[in-house]
C-alpha cells in the first residue's frame, strides 16, 4: 500500500510551522484515537498515519530528510523500530492531561472520602467533631526508605531507577510498572523490620473537623492534605468528610424548610384552642381554629433552618393529623352515639365534605341509569 503524503495527511501546507503541525494532528489525533473509538480499523488506521506523519514534521531531521527523499528518505530510519521510540515522547508532549499519558513527576496521593453520621440538630446549629482515620505516613524507623536502618536501597537495574519501563506494543509504546522493583525504582536487599521494605506504615490519626451550620445530607467537607499519600515529593491528596443526617423523630428537613407531624384529638380539632408544638429551639405555641381538618399545614414562620448556602431561615410546616379515639368505654361510646344522633336531620351542615362525597357517590352509581332514560340522540331526530 502506497503511503499517503504527510503534508496532506494532516491538510497543512508544506511551509507549515511546527506549531501549525501540532495542532493540526491534535484535532485528528482527538477525532481518531482509540480511546474514542474502539473496534474501528479504520480510525485506528487514520491516528497511526497522522501520527506517524507528525512525529516526522516535528523532528527537524527527518522531516528535511523527508522533504528531499519522500517516504524513502524516512522510512526505516529506526533500524526498524518503525516510529515507536519517540512516540511515547511525542504522545505525552500533547496528551498528557487528556489520556493521561506520559505524565512527569510524581503522582500526588489519592482524595479519601469519609461517611460522618451526624444529627439533624448537630447539622442545623454546626458542630465540631473529631474523626479518627488510618493514614499511611513514612515509616520512621527507616524515614521512607524501606531499607533497615543502617543498610541503604539500591537502584533498580531494570528501570534505572524510574519504576517504569516502556513495552513496544506494535506501534505503540506502553508505560508499565518495572517487574523487577514493581515500580519503586529501587531494589531493597534488607528490609527494615518495621514497615516491611514497604518504606511507609499506617497510623490512626485523630482530625477534628468543623461542621458549618445548615449542612445537608451529601455535602462534603474537604480537609486538604489530609487524604491519601503521594508518591516520594508529590502532595499528599485531600480528605472528604461527607455528611449524612441521621433520621430524627420528629421532624423532616427539605432544604431550608423542616416538616412535622401535628397529632390533634378529634375535639381540640373540632373545637379549636392553643397548643404546643416543638420547635428546634424549645417550644412554641400556635393557634388551632375550630373545624380544623387533618391534612390541614400550618406555618410557624422562621422555625426552619438556615441553609448553609444562604442567609435565609425557612419555616416549620405542621402538617394535622386528626386521631380517632380509641378504647372507648360504654358511657364515651353512649356519648358519643348520642352526639351523633344530634347531627342528624341537618345534612351538610356538620360535615360538607363527607355530604357532597356521598352526594357524588350516589350519582356516580346512577349515572348509567340516568344516562339511558336521558339519552335522545339528538342528532338522529
Ligand atoms: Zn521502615
Ligand atoms: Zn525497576
Amino acid at each position: 500500500m502506497s503511503k499517503r503524503d504527510f503534508y496532506e495527511i494532516l491538510s497543512v501546507s508544506r511551509t507549515a510551522s511546527e506549531a501549525e503541525i501540532k495542532k493540526a494532528y491534535r484535532k485528528l489525533a482527538m477525532k481518531f484515537h482509540p480511546d474514542r473509538n474502539p473496534d474501528d480499523p479504520e480510525a485506528d488506521h487514520k491516528f497511526k498515519e497522522a501520527t506517524e506523519a507528525y512525529e516526522v514534521l516535528t523532528d527537524d531531521q527527518k522531516r528535511a530528510a523527508y522533504d528531499q527523499f519522500g517516504h524513502a528518505g524516512v522510512d526505516g530510519s529506526q533500524g526498524g523500530g518503525g516510529f515507536g521510540g519517540g512516540f511515547g515522547d511525542a504522545f505525552g508532549d500533547i496528551f498528557g492531561d487528556i489520556f493521561g499519558g506520559g505524565r512527569r513527576g510524581p503522582r500526588p496521593g489519592d482524595d479519601l472520602q469519609y461517611e460522618l453520621d451526624i444529627t439533624l440538630e448537630e447539622a442545623i446549629s454546626g458542630t465540631e467533631v473529631d474523626i479518627r482515620i488510618p493514614r499511611q505516613q513514612d515509616c520512621d524507623a527507616c524515614d521512607g526508605s524501606g531499607a533497615e536502618p543502617g543498610t541503604s536501597a539500591n537502584t533498580c537495574p531494570t528501570c534505572h531507577g524510574e519504576g517504569q519501563v516502556r513495552i513496544q506494543q506494535g506501534f505503540f509504546a506502553v508505560q508499565r510498572a518495572c517487574p523487577t522493583c514493581h515500580g519503586r525504582g529501587k531494589i531493597i536487599k534488607s528490609p527494615c523490620k518495621k514497615c516491611h521494605g514497604d518504606g511507609h506504615v499506617t497510623v490512626h490519626k485523630t482530625l477534628s473537623v468543623k461542621i458549618p451550620a445548615g449542612v445537608d445530607s451529601g455535602d462534603r467537607i474537604r480537609l486538604q492534605g489530609e487524604g491519601g499519600m503521594g508518591e516520594a515529593g508529590a502532595p499528599r491528596g485531600n480528605l472528604y468528610v461527607r455528611i449524612r443526617v441521621k433520621r430524627h423523630a420528629i421532624f423532616q428537613r427539605d432544604g431550608d424548610t423542616l416538616f412535622c407531624e401535628l397529632p390533634l384529638s378529634f375535639a381540640t380539632a373540632a373545637l379549636g384552642g392553643e397548643i404546643e408544638v416543638p420547635t428546634l429551639n424549645g417550644k412554641a405555641r400556635l393557634k388551632i381554629p375550630a373545624g380544623t381538618q387533618s391534612g390541614q399545614r400550618f406555618k410557624l414562620g422562621g422555625k426552619g433552618v438556615k441553609s448553609v448556602r444562604s442567609s435565609r431561615v425557612g419555616d416549620l410546616i405542621c402538617e394535622v393529623n386528626i386521631e380517632t379515639p380509641v378504647k372507648l368505654t360504654d358511657d364515651q361510646k353512649d356519648l358519643l352515639k348520642a352526639f351523633d344522633e344530634s347531627l342528624k336531620g341537618k345534612p351538610g351542615k356538620h360535615s360538607p365534605k363527607a355530604h357532597s362525597f356521598f352526594d357524588s357517590v350516589k350519582s356516580f352509581f346512577t349515572s348509567d341509569d340516568d344516562n339511558k332514560s336521558n339519552n335522545k340522540e339528538p342528532w338522529n331526530s
